[in-house]
């Protein structure tokens, strides 16, 4: 996708930060601080950040492009929500 990147201190809420692996392709690592939670994107309450996940494979919601993005869940609510290295999006994904 293209270039207007939103600022780095946003992106994924930080609780992400993107780096591009030895093989070129771009990936998530966790936040050496990630925050504690994240405004629901509907209410905008904290959402308190469960479990942290970055660096495996996955296939992007939004744009459908494989990387190696990070996921989030939520508690007490099971939310999950997916941070896209290729999109930069932070996708929420539907409630189990
Ligand atoms: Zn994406």
């Amino acid at each position: 996708m293209s270039s207007s990147f939103p600022h780095p201190a946003q992106l994924y809420h930080g609780l992400f930060r993107s780096f591009v692996r030895a093989d070129g392709h771009p990936a998530l690592a966790r936040h050496e601080a990630p925050p504690a939670s994240v405004p629901d994107p509907e209410t905008g309450k904290p959402l308190r950040v469960a479990t942290l996940d970055a660096g495996g494979p996955a296939i992007c919601p939004s744009c459908t492009a494989q990387g190696f993005g990070g996921f989030v869940s939520f508690e007490p609510e099971l939310r999950l929500a997916y941070a896209c290295p290729q999109c930069r999006q932070f996708v929420w994904l539907p409630g189990a």
